[in-house]
């Protein structure tokens, strides 16, 4: 850094490239989402020919628009969808379609880029968990839809058994008990080769558990010998973006992706992707058809949203959206380096989010807070900032250490520009914690 170059004193270039990009933010803030790089021709045609400014909805309701530095979590709305997706999904909503005809068409065509044999579009990875399940149910006892999942406490099919290692247990065992399945747990390979019996409709295995349990490999050999189809969630687990054939490839069944996490679709869109066999099934489970999956509908415009997004993302590479990240984070590490006992560094988790994340380290006596208070006071403050959550946190998780002293940020989500806010908010922080936001945050407003 050169002398002049201090955070504090930044050379009017780069304030200016600050305030430039600080403008396109707040210009992409409160651009109307969907028209987001559009031509004017679209623009126009959807809103129906008007050119009166459009009202931000997020203004008018009072919701706060946030940064975020955290990443693709659910509670934050996930990421926002890169430009053509957003015209994608402009364009949709523009004409009526038949919407069986749209979902067999997009799978077919998903498919197809994502070396697959067969893909149902579904609305998220937890709703591709619940079709695979009824897929699974529906091969194994040659049932319908309409039996899935039975009467209470009686399912209509003999065959409902789903076998998983103990600690594949997750939050979303629910989507697979939506179909009236029941858990038999494996600890050992031996467990699971007894496990597998006539009443298996499924086996399920968790791709991002910090576990060590029966290898993928086995896992997939074993249920094959017995005929029994293997789901895999990987919801969470691209990039790199080869994961999306890699283990359909290695020989899962049925494999399940978020749409709207990495790979920047819709956030109710998700891929069931794997054997056609189940693809197909899955597909018959879902809206319209009057079935488990007939609360789990899936837009047109999320759809081609979808399908776009799988377009957009076969256009980058990996090594271009890791670099973009780990410039964006150059931008912050210049401006909080020479803040005394700062120090950073970047760490990519191994299976899920795997993305760079930068430790902000401190020591919390000098600096006059800790890592949770800043968290806080960046999310209160205006703009609000969202770091990662590992920020002070005392157990490992997720691949990611224990960071009891650092604020963790990851940049991939961020708007352009949006690392000179994020830059600054964290400096101004680090220097002087009570200028920034409030701790604790104040309570919500009661309810009378
Ligand atoms: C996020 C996630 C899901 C759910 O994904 P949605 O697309 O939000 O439904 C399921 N499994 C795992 C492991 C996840 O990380």
């Amino acid at each position: 850094m050169k002398k002049s170059d201090t955070p504090d004193n930044l050379p009017s270039y780069s304030r200016r490239r600050f305030l430039r990009a600080s403008q396109a933010t707040v210009a992409a803030l409160s651009a109307v989402p969907v028209l987001g790089g559009t031509t004017d021709i679209l623009a126009v045609t959807v809103s129906g020919g008007s050119t009166k400014p459009r009202p931000d909805y997020y203004d008018k309701l009072g919701v706060t628009k946030l940064i975020n530095a955290a990443g693709t979590y659910t509670e934050l709305t996930s990421a926002v969808m890169p430009p053509p997706v957003r015209e994608a999904v402009a364009q949709a909503a523009l004409h009526p379609v038949h919407l069986e005809e749209l979902q067999q068409k997009a799978g077919e065509y998903v498919a197809q880029r994502l070396k697959a044999e067969g893909c149902c579009i579904s609305c998220g990875a937890s709703s591709a968990i619940t079709l695979a399940t009824a897929a699974s149910v529906m091969a194994a006892n040659n049932c319908q839809p309409l039996d899935i999942p039975g009467r209470i406490g009686t399912p209509l099919f003999p065959k409902n058994e789903v076998v998983v290692q103990k600690i594949h247990h997750y939050e979303y065992d629910v989507a697979m008990q939506l179909c009236g399945i029941k858990f038999v747990d494996v600890v050992t390979l031996d467990d699971y080769r007894q496990a597998l019996g006539p009443n298996t409709a499924m086996t399920q295995y968790f791709n991002a558990c910090d576990a060590v349990g029966i290898s993928r490999e086995d896992w997939i050999a074993v249920a094959h010998e017995k005929g029994v189809p293997c789901h895999l969630d990987a919801a969470a687990d691209m990039p790199p973006i080869s994961n999306l054939w890699k283990y359909t490839g290695m020989g899962f069944d049925m494999v399940s992706f978020s749409g709207g996490k990495d790979i920047r679709g819709p956030q109710n869109a998700g891929l069931l992707l794997g054997r056609k066999q189940y693809t197909d099934l899955a597909q018959r489970n879902i809206c319209p058809v009057d079935s488990v999956g007939r609360g789990m509908k899936v837009a047109k415009e999320q759809i081609v949203g979808m399908v776009a997004a799988v377009d957009w993302l076969l256009a980058q590479t990996d090594e271009g959206m890791d670099q973009e990240s780990r410039d964006r984070m150059a931008v912050i590490v210049r401006m909080v380096r020479d803040i005394p006992s700062v120090k950073t560094s970047i760490m990519v988790p191994e299976v899920a989010n795997h993305v760079p994340h930068l430790m902000i380290n401190f020591d919390p006596d000098l600096i006059g807070a800790s890592a949770r208070e800043l968290r806080v006071r960046l999310r209160t403050a205006t703009p609000c900032i969202e770091l990662n959550p590992h920020t002070g946190s005392t157990r490992p998780s997720q691949g990611v250490p224990a960071q009891p002293n650092a604020l963790v940020v990851t940049t991939f989500l961020l708007n352009p520009g949006e690392e000179y806010i994020v830059a600054r908010q964290i400096r101004k922080a680090l220097k002087n914690p009570k200028s920034v936001g409030t701790y604790p945050p104040p309570p919500p407003p009661a309810v009378t």
